[in-house]
């Protein structure tokens, strides 16, 4: 039995003719897109879904925090730094990227999430991103 292959097959090795290929490629291309388009369109669902991501007040044992949980989409994400000072011949002098917080808009205490890293890793869907360098 004989099985013949479709131009597009992407076992075939016959040398197609240049029309044949192009239109090929050309269909090749567009399908390409299609599925380009779709995984566009399922990754904003996907980030909007992310978006709404609850991360709670935590209190804290000075009485600090409220409890309120708020949607990450909706709070400014500070990304803090913390300065190594200059050692030796040429080390340190240089600012490292420090912990993930944010400003409880309900009661205005400043959260840590270092214990959240599920948070933490999706900083770049907050609303915003602040850069903080503290001495
Ligand atoms: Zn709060």
């Amino acid at each position: 039995m004989t099985i013949s292959l479709a131009p597009t097959d992407a076992n075939a090795t016959d040398p197609l003719s240049s029309v044949a290929l192009n239109q090929a490629l050309a269909e090749n291309e567009a399908e390409l897109a299609a599925v380009q388009a779709e995984m566009d369109r399922l990754r904003k669902i996907r980030s909007g879904l992310l978006r709404q991501t609850p991360v709670a007040c935590e209190r804290n044992n000075f009485g600090q925090g409220c409890g309120a949980v708020t949607s990450i989409g909706e709070l400014t994400y500070i990304q803090t730094h913390w300065y190594e000072g200059p050692h030796g011949c040429s080390g340190g002098d240089t600012w490292h990227r420090g912990e993930g917080q944010f400003v409880c808009p309900s009661c205005g205490h400043r959260n840590r999430l270092y214990n959240r890293k599920d948070v933490e890793k999706l900083a770049g869907l907050f609303r915003v991103i602040q850069a903080v360098y503290d001495r």
